[in-house]
This record gives C-alpha cells, sequence and structure tokens, in this order.
C-alpha cells in the first residue's frame, strides 16, 4: 500500500510519528471513506426510540462497546441515514467516534460551566450538552461568521438549551474571564492531517511544513487563552486532527513548562486499542515527560485519527 498521492515530505514525516504496528491501517485509513458513525441526541430522544425508528427504515446498526448512544452503520446505508427524519429533526448527530471520545474525555457533568473554545460546527458542544443533561452552562465559541452560524443551527436543531453561541475569537476570551471554567474543552483549528483522503486532492492540497508552523502559532496562543479561562482545580482537554507533533505535544510542551507543577497531565483510560501515548522527543528536541500521558487516536476500520490531552490546573 503506498501514499503516493500525498506530499511526500507528510509521507516521510508520518512515518517517524507511526509506530510500524500501526502503519498499514493508518494508511489504509487514509485511503477510504469511514463507515458512517452517530450518537443519539438524549436531549430530544430515548437510544431505544431512535433505534427502533431507524431499524424500521431498514438500517443496520452495529453497537459501540464503550458508548450506549453510539451506532455505526454500513457505508452503503449513508444515504438513508442522512435522509431518515432523525437526522432531519436532530434526534442523531453523525459524529467519528474519535471526536465522541474526545468531547466524552472532559468528563462534564450537569450544573458546571463550561467553555467549548473553538466550537463550529458544534459536535462536541453536543456530546457536552447531552453528558451534562441540559443542566449549567456551555459557552460555545467560533471566530468564523459562516460556521457560527452553522454552529447556532445544529445547536437549536438538537434542543442544547444549555448552550450559548459566542462568534469571537477565541484567543481573546481568557483574558476577558479569567479563571471563570470548570471544564474547557479546545478542539484546536488544525492542518486536519488525520482527514486526509488519498482519493480527494481538495483534502491535502494546501498542506505545507510553513502551514503546520503557522496553526502552531495560533493553537499556542489559543491553549494559552483556554489556561487563563479554567478555574483552578478545572479541566482542559486539548485535542487536533492533526498527527503533526509541533500542532500537538509541542503546543502543549510549551505550557507545561511555563506553568510547571500548576499543571497536571492526566491519565486517560482508553476503550480501544489503536491508540499510542504522547510523543516525549521530537526532531531531537526533548519535551516534557509528562506527554507521554496524552493520546494520539490512530486510523483504524471505525475510528479518525485524533490527539488528546487532558490537562488539570492545580495553580491560582
Ligand atoms: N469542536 C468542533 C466540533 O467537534 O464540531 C470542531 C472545531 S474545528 C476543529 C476548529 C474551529 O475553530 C473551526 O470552526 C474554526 O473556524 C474555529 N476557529 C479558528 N480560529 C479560531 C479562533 N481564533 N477563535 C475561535 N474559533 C476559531
Amino acid at each position: 500500500m503506498s501514499l503516493n498521492q500525498l506530499p511526500d515530505a507528510f509521507v516521510h514525516r508520518l512515518e517517524r510519528i507511526i509506530p510500524p504496528a500501526h502503519w498499514e491501517t493508518t494508511v489504509a485509513g487514509l485511503q477510504r471513506q469511514l463507515p458512517p458513525c452517530f450518537r443519539v441526541n438524549t436531549l430530544r430522544a430515548a437510544v431505544d426510540q431512535v433505534l427502533g425508528e431507524l431499524q424500521q427504515q431498514g438500517i443496520d446498526l452495529a453497537s459501540v462497546n464503550w458508548r450506549a448512544d453510539s451506532f455505526v452503520v454500513a457505508d452503503t446505508q449513508r444515504q438513508a441515514l442522512t435522509h431518515s427524519r432523525a437526522f432531519a429533526e436532530g434526534r442523531i448527530y453523525i459524529q467519528n467516534l474519535s471526536s465522541i471520545f474526545t468531547a466524552q474525555a472532559l468528563a462534564a457533568l450537569p450544573g458546571e460551566e463550561v467553555l467549548d473554545l473553538a466550537a463550529a460546527p458544534g459536535g462536541k458542544t453536543l456530546v457536552l450538552a447531552c453528558a451534562m443533561e441540559n443542566r449549567g452552562r456551555i459557552a460555545a465559541v467560533e471566530s468564523v461568521k459562516s460556521r457560527f452560524f452553522r454552529l447556532k443551527h445544529n445547536i437549536d436543531l438538537h434542543g442544547a438549551t444549555l448552550v450559548e453561541c459566542y462568534l469571537k475569537d477565541g484567543r481573546q476570551v481568557g483574558r476577558q474571564v479569567p479563571g471563570r471554567f470548570d471544564r474547557v474543552l479546545l478542539d484546536a483549528p488544525c492542518s486536519s492531517e488525520a482527514r486526509f483522503y488519498t482519493a480527494d486532492p481538495d483534502s491535502y492540497k494546501y498542506w505545507s511544513e510553513k502551514k503546520v508552523k503557522e496553526m502552531q502559532r495560533k493553537q499556542k496562543q489559543l491553549l494559552h487563552s483556554a489556561l487563563l479561562a479554567l478555574k483552578p482545580g478545572g479541566t482542559l482537554v486539548y485535542s487536533t486532527c492533526s498527527f503533526a507533533p509541533e500542532e500537538n505535544e509541542m503546543v502543549l510542551d510549551r505550557q507545561l513548562r511555563k506553568w510547571g507543577d500548576g499543571l497536571t497531565v492526566c491519565d486517560l483510560d482508553t476503550p480501544f486499542a489503536n491508540c499510542q501515548p504522547g510523543l516525549t522527543e521530537w526532531n531531537r528536541k526533548s519535551l516534557d515527560p509528562r506527554l507521554s500521558r496524552a493520546v494520539r487516536i490512530l486510523p483504524s476500520a471505525t475510528m479518525e485519527g485524533f490527539f488528546l490531552c487532558v490537562l488539570r490546573k492545580t495553580a491560582e
């Protein structure tokens, strides 16, 4: 299997990031479209009710062993799913399992005050809203106008009444409301490397090492803001859908050095095997050893590549 279509520099970097045992599945992941997954929107309907409705329409579902509200559908039934009334009326949300797991890792609870700092189109905001049973408050921030309106539409369609959407630059939020939130999700804008698809040149045509560095600059600023907005004792999840250490471990490394013992990197149990610990060295530069507790989700038959790290703020 080869990745001839993708930029050489990208493939060479990937060979240094992905362990040999996971190489073939990673390559396969970049060469095909994954089957659709969805999550039942428990703010609008019960899981059994929605399953009955979809099964009546002839849609076959496979359950997910770590998430009772989430299901995988055969790729041949993608259209049936996207044309279903459950989808149109906001009783289901189509979303990859890696994305669901990332939002789940924040462990948001009913009644808390949560910040989603880069929120559109709102897939992870909605996972948080369901976990919080619509009690408490989620501030969902998005800086791109067209994407903000899509976020708002999704929040309304899915009945997530605890969400307030803000059209603003997330880099300003930390200074404006320091120490405010119990939990913060920063699903950062990134080069989207894990979503590259060999058959779709549009997915990778803008990639370059320069672009990765540009994204890193923004990610560093957003993480700085996210940490300022977090309460002492609060939890933060940093995530991207990029494989690049520059956009993941190196962004976190900077803050871990700055905050020292004021930040804890939390252990994360992964109920699937397609993952590897965060890197503690890249380009001959040593990174904070605590980063081995971060998780890189490797592409599988149902999961997209992802990176996530859970931090707890212990300092004032
Ligand atoms: N969490 C979302 C979900 O699961 O549906 C996906 C978020 S996407 C990876 C990152 C988002 O951050 C994009 O919608 C992008 O427009 C937005 N963004 C980029 N720069 C931003 C900034 N400075 N402040 C806030 N949002 C920003």
